[in-house]
């Protein structure tokens, strides 16, 4: 298996170089060359396996650089019940109407990116041997919340990596910055910058072009990289959760096999429904994506007019992980829906640095027209919808997994689809207690977030989490704040040590 690259489909890489790599060199993102198939028994056979046997298969269709012995080391590495707190990995939570909650937060920051992040360290560590010499591997991360803290917990104390996360000082939750301030493990940094995530994203962009920064740390045998979510490595995994559930679905009798379902996911930079598609491609019978966006609905505009447009307002939302008018992993689909044409994307991604905006020819649109339903909703919707799923069903939505159910109930209603369907649920309701709370219970809430979580306990009868409870009496480590301007003084700082 070959990867290209999306912007020059003649380019052929090893998995491996793809994971090292992250990007392209002239820009563009690496896609495998083929898609592999599962076979009937294939699928059928999965209902018996374990979560790692799933990945474990899943992996060495796309990985066939990668020894056996290799791919088992990652997948045992990170799906365990020490990382999860559950052997099951994802959890499914049956609702009414045919919905299936597909829980992809029981990682160690209880939101979904732990899916692909606690793996990430090894793919990467496994394909630096292969690739790089062994080189210790620098990760340096620009964040706006969740990425940073999965990231950390992912490479904290994983041998032959460190890793940096660079935060804006007044721009993330108090429990968002809690939970990085107070990171444990040896080879992990975390930095305050003053000003907001572009000043930060601009300052690690700064480090990844400074050749004197470069040239300092090869020295060393030091080699920088990135925990991006358009890296191969961190698509990969989310492949693998589509195809478990449903092999789970027809394991514990709510399909059979052979019945589509629908796959409904709430959407930021695309990568998570792409997971989706790819595994429709492999043989997962699928019926329609769904995609669900917040009042950033710049996707919901795209899929419905096959016109792209970026120059529009940006609102700061009640699901902040999707606040996102650029969804990077969108030029994946678009050059597999081309017929893999690399001249095509380079001119409408061009378009999209130069104008902000691009239109995709009519049979495009067509296509994404079958595979895809788009809907967006506001954040009185997602407040209602979280409150209506609690008091109706007593299950409690996050703010994210709430715009996809509301999303998928507006397609429901509207096209009387009652095929059953999977609703990915990104975060648990902890991590954004105050949104919930409000949706919930409404009225006046206290500025400690610790009381407030346990207003919200009393009032719904669940529980916090465990990973987030314990930040509440562990030491804050990092308190270094910044200019961007001296962030690569920082890791070289930190590498030097
Ligand atoms: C990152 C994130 C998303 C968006 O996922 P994409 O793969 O970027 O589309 C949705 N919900 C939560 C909670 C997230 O952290």
């Amino acid at each position: 298996m070959n990867y290209a690259s999306t912007r020059n489909s003649a380019l052929k890489v090893t998995s491996a170089h793809a994971i090292v790599k992250g990007l392209s060199d002239e820009g563009g993102l690496y896609v495998p060359t083929s898609i592999p198939q599962f076979t009937k028994d294939e699928i059928l056979a999965f209902c018996d396996k374990s979560y790692v046997d799933r990945a474990y298969d899943v992996f060495s269709k796309f990985l066939t650089d990668f020894t056996p012995a290799e791919l088992r080391h990652c997948v045992e590495s990170a799906y365990n019940d020490k990382n999860f707190d559950t052997n099951n990995i994802a959890e499914i939570s049956k609702l009414r109407n045919g919905r299936y909650i597909l829980e992809l937060w029981h990682g160690p920051t209880c939101a979904f990116k732990d899916m692909a992040l606690q793996i990430l360290p090894y793919l990467l560590t496994t394909s630096a041997k292969k690739e790089a010499g062994g080189k210790h591997i620098a990760i340096l991360v620009a964040t706006s919340g969740d990425t940073g803290k999965a990231a950390l917990e992912g490479f904290k104390d994983v041998a032959g990596t460190s890793i940096s996360v660079f935060y804006p000082e007044d721009g993330v939750s108090p429990m968002q910055k809690r939970q990085m301030t107070t990171q444990d493990g040896a080879n992990v940094n975390v930095c305050a910058v003053k000003g907001n995530f572009d000043d930060c994203q601009n300052g690690v962009k700064a480090i990844f072009t400074d050749k004197n920064i470069e040239s300092e740390l090869l020295k060393n045998n030091i080699l920088l990289s990135s925990a991006n979510s358009i890296n191969w490595g961190r698509l990969a995994p989310q492949i693998v959760y589509y195809v478990s559930v449903y092999a789970q679905l027809v394991k514990d009798e709510e399909i059979e096999y052979g019945e589509k379902i629908n796959i409904c996911v709430p959407t930021g930079n695309f990568g998570n429904i792409l997971a989706a598609y790819y595994a429709k491609l492999m043989g997962i019978p699928v019926n329609k994506l769904i995609c669900a966006s917040n009042s950033n609905n710049v996707l919901t505009d795209f899929i419905n007019t096959g016109v792209y447009d970026r120059n529009r307002k940006f609102y700061t939302t009640v699901s902040p992980s999707m606040d996102i008018l650029i969804s990077s992993n969108l030029e994946r689909l678009l050059y597999h829906l081309s017929g893999e044409n690399d001249a095509l994307i380079n001119d409408w991604f061009g378009k999209l640095k130069t104008d902000g905006r691009y239109e995709v020819s009519a049979d495009v649109k067509a296509k994404i027209g079958e595979l895809f339903y788009a809907g967006c909703c506001s954040d009185e919707e997602t407040k209602a919808q979280i409150h209506s799923t609690f008091s109706e069903e007593h299950y409690l939505l996050d703010t994210h997994s709430a715009v996809a159910v509301k999303v998928y109930d507006d397609y429901r209603k509207k096209t009387g689809d009652e095929t059953k369907t999977v609703i990915a649920s990104t975060a648990n309701p902890y991590k954004f207690g105050r949104a919930v709370y409000d949706a919930v219970c409404g009225g006046e809430q206290p500025d400690d977030e610790f009381e407030l979580i346990a207003m919200l306990e009393k009032a719904t009868d669940t529980k916090m989490p465990a990973p987030l409870a314990a930040t509440k009496d562990k030491a804050v480590r990092f308190t270094r704040v910044v200019n961007s301007a001296d962030m690569g003084r920082v890791v070289l700082d930190f590498l030097n040590k």
